[in-house]
């Protein structure tokens, strides 16, 4: 029996204009995993720990991940899973991605490596079709990838990793409330207007070259959504509050992770970073609801094998 364990990373899907095509991968938030090759065939979820989520294959986001890679795979493999869920499910802070994108990379590095990162966003990405219907790479990909991705094109998939800028921190609040990617996704229009889509593609490319010339005013001034926010920001309390602190506090952005309710803010270095916490801490403590805060640096790597 070959066996490793992993961290498998929290994202930030989106990044505020690009919906389904932009994310970037956590360094201190995530689960782990435990993945071993067993001589018995077939894919078996050992132990979940920290969420109630389905044991059963083919109701796992991991289990289903791993079984499109096997599909594609030449011997019969037995492949065991164990779960130490650190990312609450539903969080926005792509809780499902963290566990199929670990599943599958765990499984390659096991095998020697047989298929690219690229191919595992693909895996990964059934397991997203599990989770939401709806089989999109913005957080498997920099799960898979590390630091900042893009997804250039779903038909066919291609996807590109960014630079990522040493200094860049994200603060994420994680209110305890639900907000069904259901939901989420049922409030968007799906028509938008040529005016707002030249705004959004500005945008777009705004932030991708900030992040490849390292200019953190660029940056921040691309990280503006005039498509989804304006409509989804209505299901997340405080949102506006929340922005406005962490702008006045000196974020370069602040936006809407992933479906949400997780709301990030990108900072230029860990002091800026830790003060918006502090100031978004405080406009949260006034609703009386419970919330969640973390503060990271972006992680460059991806998935990593940890003991
Ligand atoms: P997030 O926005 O944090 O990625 P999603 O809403 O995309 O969360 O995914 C959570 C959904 O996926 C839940 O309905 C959960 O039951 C289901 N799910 C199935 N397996 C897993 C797993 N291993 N980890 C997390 N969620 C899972």
């Amino acid at each position: 029996m070959k066996s490793i364990k992993i961290f498998a990373p929290a994202t930030v899907a989106n990044l505020s204009c690009g919906f389904d095509v932009l994310g970037c991968c956590l360094d201190n938030v995530g689960d782990e995993m435990i993945i071993s090759l067993v001589s018995e065939p077939g894919i078996t979820i050992t132990k979940i720990e920290g969420a109630d989520l389905p044991l059963e294959t083919h109701k796992n986001v991991a289990g289903v991940a791993v079984e499109a890679l096997l599909s594609k795979y030449i011997k019969e493999i037995g492949v065991e899973i164990e779960i130490y869920k650190k990312i609450k499910a539903g969080s926005g802070i792509g809780s499902s991605a963290a566990s199929s994108a670990g599943a599958v990379w765990a499984v390659n590095h096991l095998l020697d490596n047989p298929f690219t990162p690229q191919e595992l966003v693909e895996f990964a990405m059934e397991g997203e079709k599990l989770a939401s219907g709806n089989a999109h790479a913005d957080n498997v990909a920099p799960a898979l990838l590390g630091g900042f991705t893009l997804v250039r094109s779903y038909q066919p998939l291609d996807v590109i990793k960014l630079n990522s800028p040493e200094d860049l921190v994200m603060t994420v609040i994680h209110p305890q409330i639900e907000v069904k990617t259901s939901d989420s996704r049922s409030v968007i229009k799906h028509n938008v207007s040529l005016k707002q889509a030249i705004h959004q593609w500005g945008n777009v490319g705004g932030l991708v070259a900030g992040l490849f010339t390292e200019d953190y005013d660029l940056i921040g001034r691309s990280l503006e959504d005039v498509i989804i926010e304006p409509l989804r920001s209505i299901l997340i309390p405080e949102f506006e509050n929340v922005k406005q602190a962490a702008i006045a506090k000196g974020a370069l952005g602040c936006g809407i992770s992933g479906s949400g309710p997780s709301i990030f803010a990108l900072s230029k270095g860990m002091n800026t970073a830790n003060e918006v916490a502090e100031d978004i801490r405080k406009v949260y403590a006034k609703t009386g609801l419970d919330f969640d805060i973390h503060v990271s640096k972006i992680n460059s790597q991806g998935i990593k094998i940890i003991d």
